[in-house]
């Protein structure tokens, strides 16, 4: 029995608050609280119909802190799970700090302007002192860890699929099959056609600010960082074929390397088709990609924030989506003074994920994975205080639920290693 407040209805809200009303057991009463609260009704009342859980619904703007610690505090939940966007994650926990409320997000803090002057000042010294560019990293959240220690709280960042089951599988790995781990390599493969020329799978938004940044991977203790979409492989993904990968910076490369210093490299790819690249690359040629306001016929706009209602609606691409996606960790390492190799992970179908929640495997893959984040914090399965990532807690319960929730694992003890 437990009362969680959701905050965000987009498209990975929807299939985690639909996963959590599928299990009214541990999620008995729910809030599902946004910006745009029509959305949150039309979902509350469909759920309504066939879940045994109590669904309320709130307007809140989650970049306010006080409207926060007004809604938390009225409705006195036992869990916020921030599905919103990552610029709203340090308000948030704010907000659960001084509620005194457990919290968990599925993406790591980035600003909304990177232009603010003080962020950037801070921006620019990580930059030279960590050696990676992108707008995003743990620093900010990592801040938090004491206040959430003292006050007896947990805070749990990123339970996505990537980051989030990744590290899992990162401590899965470590748990069941090596001594030592030496090498990871992350592939996340969309083999999945929509049928636009471009579209993006979750928020375009912070999805185009990812992929178009510098990559970067960590080897022998730091970062090297390399141009966007300079390290390109091939790969033959099990039930999606062979696909063009590219290697990018991505969060959890950071939180692995601090929690397990033994792996002497760890690196990220992700699929694209040409198509997309060659979107984006014009794209971002064009000034379309960039958060600096520029004025447009007497109106102040954001590039990005203008293509982002340009183009389609990611929670639209549910019904159109055909294939599947193909997303785990590749290890190398020692057992009992052996080499050995290893790769787990998920495949997906997109059809699949459609007729069972609505939505395509991207919010699929990601809002599984909140949903269970949620249910280990609220069975008490991850009790330690303090901000952790996925990487921190016991696998096993947590891949469990995954396997029964919709995202079961496959592995292979003799994988083709990416060179
Ligand atoms: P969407 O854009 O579909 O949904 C975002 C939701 O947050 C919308 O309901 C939006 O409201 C709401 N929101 C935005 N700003 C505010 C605000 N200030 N106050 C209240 N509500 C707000 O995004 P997605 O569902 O695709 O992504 C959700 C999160 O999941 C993101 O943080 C994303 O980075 C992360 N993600 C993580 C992945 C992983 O594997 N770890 C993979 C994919 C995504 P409105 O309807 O008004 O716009």
């Amino acid at each position: 029995m437990s009362r969680v407040l959701v905050i965000g209805c987009g498209g990975v809200a929807n299939v985690a608050i639909r996963k959590c009303c599928s299990e009214s057991s541990v999620f008995s009463e729910l809030m599902i609280a946004s910006r745009t609260k029509e959305k949150c009704d039309v979902l509350a009342e469909e759920l309504r119909k066939t879940s045994k859980t109590k669904i309320e619904t709130a307007k809140v703007d989650a970049d306010s802190k006080d409207e926060l610690v007004k809604l938390i505090s009225a409705y006195k939940p036992d869990l916020v799970m921030n599905i919103a966007l990552p610029y709203q994650d340090l308000t948030i926990m704010d907000a659960c700090l001084e509620c005194k409320v457990n919290y968990m997000d599925t993406a790591n803090y980035e600003p909304e302007d990177t232009d603010d002057p003080e962020w950037r000042k801070i921006y620019e010294k990580r930059c030279k002192e960590e050696g990676f560019s992108a707008y995003f990293d743990y620093s900010w959240q990592w801040a938090y860890k004491k206040k959430f220690e003292d006050a007896g709280l947990i805070a749990l960042l990123g339970s996505g699929f990537d980051p989030g089951v990744t590290q899992a599988y990162v401590a899965y790995a470590k748990k069941h099959e090596f001594d030592t781990i030496d090498t990871i390599d992350i592939l996340d493969c969309n083999g999945g056609d929509h049928g636009y020329k471009f579209a993006t799978n979750f928020n375009p938004e912070v999805n185009l600010r990812e992929v178009s940044a510098p990559g970067s991977y960590w080897e022998d203790g730091h970062w090297i960082e390399i141009p966007a979409m300079s390290i390109k492989r091939e790969y033959d993904f099990d039930q999606v074929g062979m696909k063009d990968m590219y290697l990018l910076h991505h969060e959890e490369i950071e939180s692995i390397a601090k929690n397990l210093p033994e792996v002497k490299r760890i690196r990220f790819f992700m699929t694209f088709g040409q198509s997309y690249l060659d979107h984006m690359r014009c794209l971002e040629d064009v000034g379309m990609l960039s958060t600096t306001p520029i004025m447009f016929e007497g109106k102040e706009i954001v590039p990005i924030k203008f293509l982002k209602a340009l183009l389609p609606d990611p929670a639209s691409l549910g019904p159109r989506t055909h294939g599947k996606t193909n997303i785990g960790c590749i290890f190398t390492g020692k057992k009992d003074g052996k080499d050995k190799t290893y790769y787990i992970y998920n495949v997906c179908d997109h059809q699949e994920c459609y007729r069972e929640v609505k939505s395509q495997a991207i919010s699929y893959t990601t809002g599984v994975p909140a949903m269970c984040g949620a249910l280990m914090l609220l069975t008490g399965k991850w009790n330690t205080p303090g901000v952790h990532t996925i990487e921190e807690f016991d696998p096993d319960p947590f891949i469990e639920a995954l396997d029964k929730y919709g995202l079961p694992k496959s592995e292979s003890h003799d994988p083709v290693l990416v060179k």
